[in-house]
């Protein structure tokens, strides 16, 4: 199983927090007008079938619903799946979300060629080997699907702000909230989506800066970054 035991664990532990704005996701709030909008400009998502893998408490997924997408999440663990549930249920979305304990391996036998557009946005970099996860979202998605993807690039920049800024100069990010070594190049990223048979649209950066908490796009790929992709 492509799944890392104690990643799962760190995202349970705090699940109950998931949909406090100014709590462990914070980050994840601030920056998901910013990339709903970049998938929505590229695929407008009303009426589509579209799967998030590694939801967690579902910011993303509820968004697209959100938007009128017909939305799947699934994710490996089980607390923020219920956070996530119980969020659908409360702001009366869950005619329009389905939330499933799965893998995206797992998930691509069960329904293969399913979705037309496909997400696992700041999760890539939390697997023990993302490239099998990749072929895996190409399976789940439709040909001519879209694929968004995002994690964090791996230079000494992206150190400095994701691990020793967010996590130990402004505690933004428990400690070991990421692992250095699991960070994503881009072009690494793109070889992996172009092995499992997928054409690259687009890499853009976003930049976040958590003092005034905004976010956006930038043509740099240096810290954070997003990539569009298509199955033929
Ligand atoms: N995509 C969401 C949450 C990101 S946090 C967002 O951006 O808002 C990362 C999530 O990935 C966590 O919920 C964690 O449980 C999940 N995850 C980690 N490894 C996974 C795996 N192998 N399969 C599925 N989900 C996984």
């Amino acid at each position: 199983m492509n799944v890392d035991p104690s990643e799962i664990q760190k995202f349970e532990s705090i699940a109950h927090r998931w949909w406090d704005p100014d709590g462990e996701f914070r980050p994840l709030h601030d920056i998901n007008s910013t990339r709903l909008k970049y998938i929505d400009d590229r695929t407008r998502v009303e009426g589509l079938d579209v799967l998030e893998v590694g939801c967690g408490g579902g910011i993303l997924t509820q968004s697209l619903a959100e938007l009128g997408a017909v939305t799947t999440g699934i994710d490996a663990a089980s607390g923020p799946l219920k956070v996530a549930q119980l969020r659908a249920i409360e702001t009366h979305m869950d005619e329009k979300i389905r939330y499933i304990e799965s893998t995206a391996e797992s998930f691509a036998e069960v329904e293969p060629e399913s979705f037309q557009v496909v997400a696992a946005l700041e999760m890539l970099e939390h697997v023990p080997d993302f490239r099998s996860t990749i072929r895996a979202l190409a399976k789940l998605a439709r040909p001519g699907g879209t694929l968004f993807l995002s994690t964090i690039n791996r230079n000494p920049k992206a150190y400095l702000m994701a691990i020793l800024g967010a996590e130990y100069v402004l505690n933004l990010l428990p400690r070991g909230t990421h692992d250095y070594e699991k960070f994503i190049k881009p072009s690494e990223l793109a070889g992996a989506v172009r092995d499992a048979g997928l054409l690259v649209r687009d890499v853009t950066g976003y930049s976040y800066n958590p003092l005034t908490r905004g976010c956006k796009l930038v043509n740099n790929p240096s810290v954070n970054y997003l990539l569009w992709a298509q199955k033929p």
